[in-house]
């Protein structure tokens, strides 16, 4: 390669990194919120199961991006997250027919068995605050925000069935 055709080449693979570096911490476009289906939570506890239930997984970190506490491991109402937030990585929370609301969708995940228990009050408000300024930070419809089961494609009562979505979807609207 000569030295014009070098320089034009890593102009292009600039430019490439650089949108590329753009687009990947900003290409957020669903949010998918979900239960973790036990009454106990803690990082460190969810990447364990995560570890044991994804082993085939090469990211080795809570499948979700955001975890909210119920009281229980964690304070309820606290948000906790672990680098594959940190480095927006790709999500392991849907299925593979929806592949691109795991690699472009927030997965939120509340401590807790709304099949079970209602959703504590503060760790609801919490959901909708951090829903809010993720839409807001990165522009997402309310349209894109929906529960695990109410996910097309997908076959689970995630985020249980007591879990208020009425109201959920009224309070970010
Ligand atoms: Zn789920």
């Amino acid at each position: 390669m000569n030295r014009r055709t070098f320089l034009k080449t890593s102009a292009i693979s600039g430019c490439l990194l650089g949108a590329g570096a753009l687009y990947w911490p900003n290409r957020w476009k669903y949010i998918v919120v979900h239960h973790s289906a036990g009454n106990f939570g803690t990082i460190e506890f969810l990447q364990r199961v995560h570890r044991e239930r994804q082993a085939g997984d090469p990211v080795d970190a809570i499948p979700y991006h955001y975890v909210i506490g119920n009281g229980n491991g964690m304070e309820e109402g606290e948000v906790g997250s672990d680098w594959r937030q940190r480095y927006a990585i790709w999500g392991a929370h849907v299925s593979g027919r929806n592949m691109d609301r795991n690699l472009r969708g927030i997965g939120i995940c509340l401590i807790g068995n709304f099949d079970i228990d209602p959703v504590p009050e503060g760790q609801f408000v919490a959901l909708v605050e951090l829903t809010k300024a993720l839409m807001s930070k990165y522009q997402i419809a309310a349209e894109e925000v929906s529960g695990h089961g109410h996910t097309d494609g997908e076959q689970t009562n995630c985020p249980g069935r007591l879990f208020p979505m009425e109201r959920f979807m009224k309070e970010i609207a």
